[in-house]
C-alpha cells in the first residue's frame, strides 16, 4: 500500500486512527508468545463503529487484506499479520466504552475493546459479576476472548465466552454493520447469527460491541488448596464435591507438582501451600445471600478427606490467602515463559477419560524424551489440561523446541484424538493449529466451513490465512 493509501484511511478514521511509522507497529506484529512475526501496511484505530466500518469498506473496495486485533495474548498466532506487508492490523483498542448497563435485565452493553477486567469492574460497580476470568484478563479484550470463545476460570459454573453473550454488533469485511445488539434471553428468529462470530478469530468479520449476561454478585465464598495423590484422585474429588454442592462451584483447577515447582521457583512473592502431594487443586465455591456455604464446604472436604481422596485440604483464610493460592495457579504460564517456554497443549476429554489422556501423553512423550519436564494443569472441572513440556533442566529452550516440537504435539493431539477428545479446548486455531483443524475435523466439517466461510467473506479478506489452511 502506498503512503496515498494509508492518507486515505487517515482522513476516514483521524490522525489517531492510523499507524504507519515502524516504531509504532512494533508492538501490533508480534504475537504473545513470540512465534510469528509479521509485518503491516498500518495499524486501524477506530474510534466508532461507524469509522470503522468507512475504513472496512475502503479495504474492501481496494483488495486490503483485514488482521483484527483484540490485546493481542491469543496463544495461536490469529492476531499477527502475515509476512507480506500488505495487511492491515484493526486495533480495537480506542474502543472500550461501556455504553450501557442494564442491571434489571443483568445485561451490559460494551464496546469490543474493553478488557475483561474493566468489564469486570464495571458489573461489580453495579453490585453484579461478569464471570469470564483469567491470567490475561488485564489485556484480553471483550472482542478478542469473544472472538476465540474463551474459556478461563469459571467455566464450570458460567459456561465459556459463548454461553455469557447475549448480542453482538459486527462490522462485515465489505463495511455492512450487523446490528445483533440485543439482550434477548429467548429469541428463536431464524440462524442465531451471533454464534457464526463467536470462535470465528476474526475470519468472518469485526465484532464491535456485544451484550454480555451479568450475574448476582457473590456474596459468599469459600477457597481451598487440596492436597491429592494424582490425577485420577482429583477427578474423584470433583465428582464428590459435585455430588455434594450441587451447582456452586465455580472453579476446579488441577496444579501437578511440577507446574507448583516451576512457580515457587521462577515467580517472585509466591509460597509453598501449606500442604504436601504429589499434586494439588484450587477450588472454589460462591453462592448469593444466605448462609452455610463454608460449612458446607468445610464438611464435604471432611468427607472427602475420610475417604482418602484427599490427603490435606486447606480453606482459604482471608482474601489475602485467597490471592495467594490464586497466583500459584495463574502464574503458571509466566513461570514457564521465564524459563524459555514450553511446547504447549490445549486439549479436552469427556471428563472421566482425563487420567488415561494424561497417562498415555506422558508415555508417550518420555519415551521419545525421557528427560523433558512436564508441567501439566488446567481447567479439570472442565474436562480440559493444559499438558505443556520443557527442555530438560540445563538444555537450551529454544533448540529444544526446535528439535521435538512437531513430534511431542503429534503424541499428545493422538492421545486426545484416541480418546474422542479435541487438540484446542480454549485456545482456538490462529495460525498454528490450521493442519490439525484440516487433518482430524474431517471433510464434512471444513466443507461446512469454508461455505460459512465464503458466505461472509468472498473476497477473503478477513484475516486470511488463519483457522483455514488456504
Ligand atoms: C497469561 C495468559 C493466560 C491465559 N489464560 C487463558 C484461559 O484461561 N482461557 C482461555 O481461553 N485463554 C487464555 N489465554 C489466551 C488468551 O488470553 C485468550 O485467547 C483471549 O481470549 C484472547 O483475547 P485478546 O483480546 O488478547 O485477543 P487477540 O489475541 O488479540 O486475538 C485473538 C483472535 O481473535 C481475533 N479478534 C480479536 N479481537 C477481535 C474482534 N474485536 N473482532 C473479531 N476478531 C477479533 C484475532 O484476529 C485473533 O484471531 C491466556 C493467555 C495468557 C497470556
Amino acid at each position: 500500500m502506498s503512503a496515498f493509501d494509508v492518507g486515505a484511511l487517515r482522513d476516514l478514521l483521524g490522525p489517531q486512527g492510523v499507524l504507519s511509522a515502524a516504531s509504532d507497529l512494533e508492538r501490533y506484529l508480534v504475537d504473545e508468545r513470540r512465534l510469528y512475526q509479521g509485518q503491516a501496511a498500518a495499524v486501524l484505530r477506530p474510534a466508532s463503529t461507524q469509522a470503522l466500518s468507512s475504513a472496512m469498506a475502503w479495504c474492501y473496495a481496494h483488495d486490503v487484506a483485514m488482521v483484527p486485533q483484540g490485546g493481542n495474548t491469543g496463544y495461536c498466532g490469529g492476531a499477527t499479520p502475515d509476512e507480506s506487508g500488505r495487511q492491515i492490523v484493526i486495533s480495537l483498542e480506542r474502543m472500550r466504552r461501556i455504553r450501557r448497563l442494564d442491571a434489571g435485565a443483568f445485561a451490559l452493553t460494551v464496546e469490543a475493546g474493553a478488557t475483561l477486567a474493566s468489564v469486570q469492574a464495571a458489573a461489580r460497580d453495579a453490585d453484579l459479576l461478569f464471570p469470564l476470568s483469567m491470567g490475561s484478563e488485564g489485556s484480553a479484550q471483550i472482542g478478542g476472548a469473544l472472538s476465540t470463545n474463551a474459556g478461563g476460570l469459571a467455566v464450570l459454573r458460567y459456561g465459556t465466552a459463548r454461553d455469557l453473550a447475549l448480542g453482538l454488533e459486527v462490522v462485515l469485511p465489505d463495511g455492512r454493520v450487523w446490528d445483533g445488539l440485543r439482550a434477548l434471553r429467548k429469541d428463536n428468529t431464524g440462524y442465531d447469527l451471533k454464534h457464526c462470530f463467536i470462535g470465528a478469530e476474526g475470519t468472518l468479520g469485526v465484532i464491535t460491541a456485544a451484550v454480555l449476561k451479568l450475574f448476582p454478585a457473590q456474596i459468599q465464598r469459600a477457597t481451598a488448596w487440596l492436597a491429592v495423590d494424582d490425577l485420577a484422585a482429583a477427578c474423584g474429588v470433583l465428582a464428590g464435591l459435585r455430588r455434594r454442592l450441587g451447582d456452586c462451584m465455580t472453579s476446579f483447577e488441577y496444579v501437578s507438582g511440577p507446574s507448583l515447582a516451576l512457580v515457587l521457583e521462577q515467580v517472585p512473592d509466591t509460597h509453598a501451600p501449606p500442604v504436601n502431594a504429589a499434586a494439588h487443586v484450587l477450588v472454589e465455591v460462591a453462592a448469593g445471600a444466605g448462609d452455610g456455604l463454608r460449612d458446607s464446604f468445610e464438611q464435604a472436604l471432611c468427607a472427602l478427606v475420610s475417604e482418602g481422596l484427599v490427603l490435606e485440604a486447606v480453606l482459604a483464610q482471608n482474601d489475602a490467602q485467597r490471592r495467594a493460592f490464586w497466583r500459584l495457579r495463574e502464574t503458571i504460564p509466566a513461570a514457564e515463559k521465564q524459563l524459555g517456554g514450553s511446547i504447549k497443549h490445549d486439549v479436552s476429554v469427556q471428563l472421566d477419560r482425563l487420567p488415561a489422556l494424561e497417562r498415555d501423553a506422558r508415555c508417550a512423550v518420555l519415551a521419545r524424551v525421557p528427560a523433558a519436564r512436564l508441567s501439566v494443569y488446567g481447567h479439570v472441572g472442565d474436562g480440559n489440561l493444559h499438558f505443556n513440556v520443557l527442555a530438560p533442566a540445563g538444555s537450551d529452550p529454544t533448540l529444544f523446541k526446535a528439535a521435538h516440537a512437531e513430534a511431542v504435539s503429534a503424541l499428545v493431539h493422538a492421545a486426545a484424538s484416541r480418546l474422542d477428545g479435541s487438540f484446542s479446548a480454549e485456545h482456538g486455531v490462529g495460525k498454528l493449529k490450521r493442519e490439525l483443524l484440516r487433518d482430524t475435523e474431517g471433510p464434512v466439517a471444513i466443507d461446512l466451513m469454508w461455505a460459512l466461510k465464503r458466505a461472509f467473506d468472498p473476497r477473503g479478506l478477513m484475516n486470511p490465512g488463519k483457522v483455514l489452511l488456504p
